[in-house]
């Protein structure tokens, strides 16, 4: 039998999932929401909005499995001696590809027009094809591909960007900073889906911000830091970048003086993009835990010193 502590305020959510996914995966287990003996806790489920920060006591945890994609704020605890693996989860891919495709084909449309006609304009201007609307995918891991991927079915033309060089069937790809301002120089749209780390953060700055043609959208459902945000208010008041739809923040909820509450370039949405979600996310954890178990390599497995 082994132990797993489920350092996470969402246990309701797990509860009707998690025990079932552990026996289909052939795992016996008991499952604590307290672990007031660390020194026999096997597996830490993890969230950053739960009560976990010092990991010393859990002398034995093979492996602590975060419930969220984002690792930034727990990747460089000193106290984390015990491997950790992000949560990559199909349901949460599903939501974020919804959110991305959403809000470029409201931008692509210009559905404002339609939407937000207070004097009942009939301005009958038919909006290009996806085929002419460049996008920019900055980050090709699990979600920046899988929404790169809904934006090519639907015909737009995406270039990815990443950190390491990839060759990736069918999509243009582009890393380093020569291949950013490639990428920029060409979107119409730009979508950050990068994870917060020393080198990404600011990576939307005013310089790069310029890269972009006049008029162009950022979508960021990524992290609030990847954005300067001082460059980002200089961009939209310039005419530069003709709107940014913005789902995360330096700071959350986004106090309500921050200039980005009362500009109307900006649509604000509350870090809703995409959400961990607990029927298929169960199933990730308790293929972890069996693979663990049974000496193969965990999956999703966080590099430590690149901070993803
Ligand atoms: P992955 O780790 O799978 O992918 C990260 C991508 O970013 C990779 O392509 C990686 O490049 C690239 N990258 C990392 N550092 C750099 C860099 N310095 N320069 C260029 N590219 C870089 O992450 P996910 O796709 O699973 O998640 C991405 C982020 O989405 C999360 O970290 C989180 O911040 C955010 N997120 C937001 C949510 C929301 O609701 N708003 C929900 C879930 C996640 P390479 O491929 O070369 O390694």
């Amino acid at each position: 039998m082994i132990r797993i502590y489920f350092a996470a305020p969402t246990w309701s959510e797990y509860e009707p999932w998690l025990p079932a996914a552990l026996t289909a995966a052939g795992i016996r287990a008991e499952i604590l929401l307290e672990a007031p003996d660390p020194a026999l806790i096997d597996y830490i489920v993890y969230a950053p909005s739960g009560p976990l920060a010092d990991f010393r006591p859990f002398t034995r945890a093979k492996a602590v499995l975060s419930l969220w994609a984002g690792v930034e704020k727990i990747v460089s605890n000193q106290s984390l001696t015990q491997p950790l693996c992000r949560m990559v989860d199909p349901g949460l891919s599903e939501s974020m590809v919804e959110y991305v495709t959403g809000h470029v084909l409201r931008h692509h449309l210009g559905m404002d027009r339609h939407i937000v006609n207070p004097g009942r304009i009939w301005d009958p201007t038919p909006p290009p094809l996806a085929r002419q609307r460049p996008v920019a995918m900055l980050g090709l891991g699990e979600l920046g591909l899988a929404c790169a991927r809904a934006l090519q079915a639907l015909n737009f033309p995406v270039q990815g960007w990443s950190r390491s060089a990839k060759a990736i069937d069918g999509l243009e790809t582009f890393h380093g900073r020569d291949g950013l301002r490639e990428v920029l120089s060409a979107a119409q749209i730009v979508v950050t889906l990068l994870p917060r780390t020393p080198e990404t953060e600011n990576i939307l700055n005013a310089e790069s911000l310029a890269w972009l043609p006049a008029g162009a959208v950022v979508i960021n459902p990524g992290r609030g830091p990847l954005i300067d945000d001082g460059a980002l208010l200089a961009a939209l008041d310039a005419g530069r970048v003709g709107h940014a739809t913005l789902d995360v923040f330096r700071t959350e909820p986004l106090p309500q003086d921050h200039p980005f509450q009362a500009h109307p370039g900006v649509t604000i949405t509350p870090h809703v993009a995409a959400d961990t979600r607990a029927p298929t996310a169960s199933t990730v954890i308790a293929e972890n835990i069996r693979r663990s178990e049974a000496g193969e390599p965990l999956l999703y497995l966080v590099d430590r010193a690149r901070g993803y």
